[in-house]
C-alpha cells in the first residue's frame, strides 16, 4: 500500500548555520515523537546543505531530497547538478517541476520528463509537482491542466519506473499565499489524478502511488487535508520551523 509522505521544501532559504540548527531540531523532535511507521519524512534543503542534512539523516528516521536536477548527463554544463551526483550522495528523492521552476526558469513538461528520466536512471524517486495557476482554476481548467502535465511529464514511463514516482498536486494560487485549497478541492483533484494513473498503468499502480498536496499546508489544516486520496504534503514555509513540520507529519 502507498506511503504517507511529508516532504519539506526549504527553497532558497537558510544560512549553513541555520540549516544545521533546523536539522538538529528536526532530529531532536523525531527522538521525542515517533511518527507512524507508514509516514516518511523527507527534507529537501538547497544543494550546498545536502551533505549536512544527509549526515543527520543517518542518525534519524528521515530521507533527504534535492530540489532540482539537471536534465543532462555529467559534463560541460556549468552550474548544473546531475542525477549521478545526487545518486553518489545516496539521495533518495528529488523535486521536479515545482511551479517556481516552471514560472521563473522555463521548466516545461518536456524538461520535467527529461529530468524524471535522469532521476529514474540513477535510482532516485522524483517528486513531480503538478497544478494549475489561478486563471486556469477560475476557467475550470484544473483537471485538463493537470492531465496534460502528467501525460507530457510522466506517462512515457513504464509501469515499473512509474512506481518510483511521487506526485505533488500544488495549486499554484495556494503556494506561499496563505490560501489553501479546501479539503474537497484537494480530494477531488487527487481522485482525478489517481484515476488518470489507473487508466494509464492499472488500478494497482494507482493505489500504490503517493499523491501529496502542497500549498500553504500547516499544522492547523493538515489533518483535514490528508484524507483519503491525499497521502501527505509537500511543505514550503512551514517546513522551515521544526515544530510545524513535525506537527504536520503527526497529523495522520
Ligand atoms: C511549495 O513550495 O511547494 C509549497 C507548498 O509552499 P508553501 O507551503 O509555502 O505554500
Amino acid at each position: 500500500m502507498r506511503q504517507h509522505i511529508v516532504a519539506g521544501n526549504w527553497k532558497m532559504n537558510m544560512s549553513f548555520e541555520g540549516a544545521d540548527d533546523l536539522t538538529n531540531e528536526i532530529k531532536e523532535m523525531l527522538e521525542e515523537h515517533t511518527l507512524p511507521k507508514e509516514t516518511l519524512l523527507v527534507v529537501c534543503p538547497p544543494f550546498p546543505y545536502l551533505e549536512l542534512v544527509s549526515d543527520y539523516s543517518s542518525e534519524s528516521y528521515f530521507a533527504v531530497g534535492a530540489q532540482n536536477v539537471s536534465d543532462r548527463d555529467n559534463g560541460a554544463f556549468t552550474g548544473e547538478v546531475s542525477a549521478e551526483m545526487l545518486e553518489s550522495m545516496e539521495l533518495e528523492y528529488c523535486i521536479v517541476g515545482h511551479s517556481e521552476r516552471r514560472a521563473y526558469y522555463g521548466e516545461t513538461n518536456a524538461l520535467v520528463a527529461a529530468k524524471v528520466n535522469q532521476l529514474i536512471k540513477h535510482d532516485i524517486s522524483p517528486i513531480v509537482c503538478v497544478g494549475e495557476v489561478l486563471e486556469e482554476r477560475e476557467a475550470g481548467k484544473q483537471f485538463e491542466v493537470v492531465a496534460q502535465q502528467l501525460v507530457e511529464g510522466l506517462f512515457h514511463l513504464s509501469a515499473n519506473d512509474f512506481r518510483r514516482v511521487v506526485i505533488a498536486y500544488e495549486p499554484v494560487w495556494a503556494i506561499g499565499t496563505g490560501k489553501t485549497a479546501t479539503p474537497e478541492q484537494a480530494q477531488e483533484i487527487h481522485a482525478h489524478i489517481r484515476g488518470l494513473i489507473a487508466k494509464q498503468y492499472g488500478q494497482e499502480v494507482a493505489d500504490d502511488t503517493s499523491i501529496l498536496y502542497g500549498g500553504s499546508c500547516k499544522p492547523s489544516n493538515a489533518k483535514e487535508l490528508f484524507d483519503p486520496d491525499v497521502d501527505g504534503g509537500l511543505i514550503g514555509g512551514a517546513s522551515l520551523k521544526a515544530k510545524d513540520f513535525i506537527d504536520i507529519a503527526l497529523s495522520f
